[in-house]
């Protein structure tokens, strides 16, 4: 069981897709292509959909198979258990419900019993907010976690659930880590003092891919990308996946996706149908069964310092992150006898 489970297509695609992608001659060989199912010439398959140039760019390695085994999942809390999940939220463009997702998904894991820790890592410090605080009056945040080195335990507030803050402070921290050496390693070893008191630690990005998010992805044993529910979406992906790629092969070779999550899904249009066809066309079973549907009621949690499952907790719009935990948990497993 790998990360990936690519879609029929030519292997010479996929050679000259790896290729392009830059992956080594071996990864080629690597990629599970089902010869027996191949299409002569076919491309990414959208059979209602060709019109749409933009998914033509996705290369047939895009989410390359990692080279280690797959991540050790806890199947129950239990003190001092080993095999913490450190999952990155990522997606370089705004707006798509990381945030939303890793506060959700957070609470979501503590409900069943989990030991929770959020992490926010993006200097609009959204998540912060989301818990009732206030980034522009903390003092030591994540930036003096990863700038000054002082211990993340200095900056964990118990909320909902543990959550280290962001400040406004943060925005500086691209700038001051790249001066130092082991840049791109600061998180990472930041959560060693930390990892072994949770079985999921959870961190919110910004929406780029710059050295905090890479940070993100050298600590993470996965990544979970929230996809809002439209064509265009598609697009980043290739780009993520290619910052990935340069992750696993010079910092983190067990990085990998380990599921992408259509949000804001609006079972009514046509559009959104589509657009979660088309990921699951590209991306099989990477793509989690539970879809975040359209909701006002994740705009209003916030506002109130909650998660949806605190403010609503009997609602559809929590019962829809209690599902995704459920997927995340037994991965690709429960994926496939959904
Ligand atoms: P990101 O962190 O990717 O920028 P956010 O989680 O902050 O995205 O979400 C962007 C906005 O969309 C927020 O105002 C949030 O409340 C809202 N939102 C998130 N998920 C949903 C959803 N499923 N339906 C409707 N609005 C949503
Ligand atoms: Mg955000």
């Amino acid at each position: 069981m790998g990360f990936v489970r690519l879609l029929p297509r030519s292997s010479s695609r996929a050679r000259d897709a790896a290729a392009e992608a830059e992956l080594e001659p071996d990864a080629a060989s690597e990629l599970e292509v089902d010869v027996s199912e191949i299409d002569a010439g076919d491309a990414i398959r959208m059979p209602a959909l060709d019109h749409l140039p933009v998914v033509e760019e996705i290369p047939a390695a895009v989410f390359t198979p990692v080279a280690s085994a797959p991540v050790v999942i806890p199947q129950a809390p239990a003190p001092g258990a080993t095999g913490t999940r450190v999952i990155a939220l990522a997606n370089q463009k705004g707006g798509v419900a990381k945030t939303t997702t890793t506060l959700n998904l957070g609470v979501a894991f503590k409900e069943m019993g989990y030991r929770v820790l959020l992490v926010d890592l993006d200097p609009q410090g959204n998540l912060t907010m989301s818990q009732g605080l206030n980034p522009d009056t903390i003092e030591t945040s994540m930036f003096d976690v990863l700038v000054r080195k002082i211990p993340i335990s200095d900056v964990i507030e118990k909320r909902e659930v543990d959550l280290a803050v962001a400040s406004i402070d943060l925005a500086g921290a691209e700038l001051a880590l790249a001066a130092l050496i082991g840049r791109e390693r600061s998180l990472e070893k930041a959560l060693f003092e930390v990892r072994d008191r949770y079985d999921f630690i959870l961190i919110d990005t910004p929406p780029s891919l710059g050295l905090l998010t890479i940070n993100a992805f050298v600590a993470a044993t996965g990544v979970i990308v929230p996809v809002q529910c439209e064509y265009l979406a598609l697009r980043g992906l290739v780009q993520l996946e290619n910052t990935l790629a340069m992750v696993r092969e010079n910092l983190n070779p067990r990085v990998g996706v380990e599921g992408i999550v259509p949000t804001m899904y609006d079972a009514r249009t046509l559009h959104a149908r589509e657009a979660v066809e088309i990921l699951e066309e590209n991306f099989g079973d990477l793509v989690y069964k539970t879809r975040i549907r359209k909701t006002v009621r994740y705009a209003e949690a916030p506002v109130k310092g909650s998660s949806v499952l605190g403010y609503d907790p009997t609602g559809t719009a929590a019962e829809a992150y209690r599902d995704l935990a459920k997927e995340v948990l037994h991965g690709a497993e429960a994926r496939e006898h959904a």
